[in-house]
């Protein structure tokens, strides 16, 4: 698998780290607890079939945290943006 970073253009995978899906919401700390909302997001992950979300970091390149979407059977990227553009 090959990422094109926005920064530095295609690269292999192993010059990224995952850094995990990049749909999760950390529940607000300022919010009463709420020990199934913090269980959730700590430990129950969804497995889709199609398109996924997910953070890459370039983290032997520009450093920089990416949005990678990709369908996880295959492997194929459909689009990568900065996670803060
Ligand atoms: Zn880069």
């Amino acid at each position: 698998m090959r990422l094109t970073c926005p920064h530095c253009g295609e690269r292999p995978h192993d010059e990224f780290a995952y850094r995990g899906d990049a749909t999760l919401r950390r529940p607000d700390p300022a919010a009463p607890a709420d020990p199934e909302a913090e269980h959730s997001f700590v430990y129950l992950r969804d497995n889709p079939v199609a398109g996924h979300r997910e953070h890459w970091l370039h983290a032997f390149g520009c450093r920089t945290l990416l949005v990678v979407t990709r369908d996880p059977a295959t492997h194929a990227i459909r689009s990568i943006e900065l996670a803060a553009p």
